[in-house]
């Protein structure tokens, strides 16, 4: 399995790794700083290096046995397993991710309904809710950018199932239930904000998001809102 650096740190933008496997223009290293496509946020891009070489990275996808698998550019030469390589992030694309998902956070806990889907780019990222009402595009993007201004902490901590089960008002506070059966639980909090299971990179502070607005709001069905986002810097 491969190390996931990012779990534990996601700032870091660079690692020293070794090649554990090489297929057609993928390989799986020991350890890395890449986020695989998940939860609806886009795998990582960047640079791969060894010896006088180097190589784009253009996706980061799980492999089928959970490993995280780097998608090398078309028709490039390839290290050999054993090698050792420098794995570099787009920084500046990863950096946008990480401020769109923690304003998709903040997002879910101004409109408090359920969430049926998400996506983030770049460019825009949307939440669907479960939700009938009409979105009030004003006032939702007032609500946000307070919870921006606030600056409040968000951090990560894993929990085991043993754990979560003895502290049954964690459950009650979290928006999103924890999945069972799956040893420990990764727990993202925006401190009185926001509590609940995540996986993805997100940012130290919410004062980072910056400057975001809400774009277009979709009918997407009798029971559906799609709220899209932008960040304007
Ligand atoms: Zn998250």
């Amino acid at each position: 399995m491969t190390e996931e650096l990012f779990r534990e740190d996601s700032y870091l933008r660079d690692c020293d790794a070794t090649v554990v496997a090489v297929d057609d223009n993928s390989l799986t290293l020991d350890r890395t700083v890449f986020y695989p496509l998940g939860g609806g946020q886009p795998g990582d891009t960047g640079t791969l290096s060894w010896d006088n070489e180097s190589a784009a990275i253009v996706d980061t996808r799980y492999g089928e046995d959970g490993s995280i698998v780097h998608h090398l550019e078309e028709g490039v030469a390839l290290p050999n397993i054993g090698d050792t390589v420098h794995a570099e992030l787009n920084w500046d694309r990863r950096y946008i991710h990480m401020r769109m998902h923690t304003a998709m956070h903040l997002l879910g806990s101004v409109l408090q309904y359920g969430v049926t889907g998400g996506n983030i780019s770049a460019e825009k990222s949307r939440l669907d809710f479960d939700m009938e009402d009409t979105v009030d595009k004003e006032a939702v993007g007032t609500a946000l950018k307070a919870l921006v201004d606030a600056n409040h902490t968000v951090s990560c901590r894993w929990i085991s199932a043993e754990e979560l089960d003895a502290q049954p008002e964690l459950v009650r506070t979290m928006s999103v239930q924890p999945p069972r059966g799956k040893g420990s639980i990764r727990l993202l909090e925006i401190e009185g904000v926001d509590l609940q299971p995540c996986g993805g990179t997100h940012l130290k502070s919410t004062a980072e998001v910056g400057a975001v607005r809400i774009g277009k709001v979709e009918k997407k069905g009798k029971r559906n809102r799609r709220v899209n986002i932008h960040l304007d810097d």
